[in-house]
């Protein structure tokens, strides 16, 4: 039985649609993949200038009004929550904390009917005075981005001499939330030497540290895929310096291949480490994801070139079963995979901190 028959959770049915759509009303595409894990965009401003996603002088941001408000926000995730399945959903941007309101948002989202699991994606900077509060208003897990622990190469590779900052913010990240989660990308000739350091520093603390392979979503367009470092690469050096192990444990969607960390010497268990290879091996065909920009636009996929705007009708007075119907569709439309290995590849006009990585 597939997927689109067996249903989901949460999921409402609904009369099958004239257009060849299946009867179930979640987020359903043609190749029977159902997402119920979105990503939300809370800005696309970000205090960073991370040279594989922004452009050293920054982006023009978008006008205040344009941006989804508080109550947008919680509206649209009630519609995926309630309507839609959606059973996970992850605060993203730009930079989320720039925020001035994103403990309300998480109270909110904590308290819809059909309460998701909340997350937060962040460079840590200013999470130091915000970790609890956003903890006791409901935030679940934080993943946190660091991709070196030397404070030069921190500042070559986000444009900004904030390293302190960030470990300031993960700190205080450690004490209120049971799961910390570090995402770092490697860059050749950059922070790649430190990837080992890193993992035995996560390691000590308890973090599960993930390796993100750069993906082309680079404002400056630099992204090389024979210079970029693969997995694969990524899983030889660690193993220069650790013994990696497959996870027993199933993968369950999700985009990172999980391994157990040991001693090399004395086989001792010292946690886990995650890969996502994104690039070279992508797992487009168990994508559960949609997303939401900053504007209140579904995309289906990072490297999507068409977005369905929801912001506009919302304000303009749509009903809760119309905005499904309208995410719906859009999803429906997704591609099987972002084919970025193929010819006709082009990178999308947004850059990930405008898309919500
Ligand atoms: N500003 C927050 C942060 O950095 O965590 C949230 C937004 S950021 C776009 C989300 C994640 O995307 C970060 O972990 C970042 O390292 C990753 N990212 C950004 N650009 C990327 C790229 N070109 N390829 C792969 N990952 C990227
Ligand atoms: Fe900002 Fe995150 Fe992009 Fe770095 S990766 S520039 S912190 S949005």
């Amino acid at each position: 039985m597939s997927l689109v028959e067996l249903g989901m959770p949460g999921v409402v049915r609904r009369p099958a649609p004239p257009d060849g759509r299946p009867a179930v009303a979640g987020l359903v595409d043609r190749f029977g993949r159902v997402a119920t894990d979105l990503r939300v965009s809370l800005t696309d401003r970000c205090n960073l200038r991370c040279t594989y996603c922004m452009p050293a002088e920054g982006l023009p941001t978008l006008p205040r009004d344009a941006v989804m408000t508080r109550a947008e926000i919680t509206r649209l995730v009630d519609v995926a929550t309630r309507e839609l399945g959606v059973r996970q959903v992850r605060f993203t941007g730009g930079e989320p904390l720039l925020r001035g309101d994103l403990v309300e948002i998480v109270r909110d989202c904590a308290a819809l009917p059909r309460r998701p699991e909340l997350s937060l994606t962040t460079n840590a900077v200013g999470l130091e005075s915000r970790a609890r509060a956003l903890r006791d208003a409901g935030l679940d897990r934080v993943n946190v981005s660091l991709d070196t622990l030397d404070p030069d190469t921190f500042a070559t590779l986000a444009r900004r001499p904030f390293l302190e900052r960030t470990l300031a913010g993960i700190d205080a990240a450690a004490e209120v939330f049971a799961v910390v989660k570090v995402n770092a990308v490697l860059v050749r000739g950059v922070n790649l030497d430190h990837a080992a350091d890193l993992l035995s520093w996560c390691l000590e603390r308890g973090f599960e540290l993930r390796f993100i392979e750069q993906m082309p979503l680079d404002a400056d367009h630099a992204w090389d895929r024979a210079a970029m470092v693969t997995a694969a690469e990524v899983r030889a050096l660690l193993g220069t310096r650790f013994t990696l192990e497959p996870d027993d444990e199933p993968r369950d969607g999700a985009p990172a291949e999980r391994f157990r960390v040991l001693d090399r010497t004395t086989g001792r268990a010292l946690g886990r480490v995650g890969v996502i290879a994104s690039v070279t091996e992508p797992f487009c065909g168990d994508c559960r994801r949609t997303r939401l920009t900053a504007e209140g636009a579904v995309r289906d996929c990072l490297f999507a070139h068409t977005e369905t705007d929801l912001l506009g009708p919302l304000r303009a007075g749509a009903s809760d079963g119309a905005l499904a119907d309208l995410w719906r569709t859009a999803m429906w439309g997704k591609r099987a995979g972002h084919g970025m290995d193929g010819p006709g590849f082009t990178q999308p006009a947004r850059t990930m901190s405008a898309i919500g990585g």
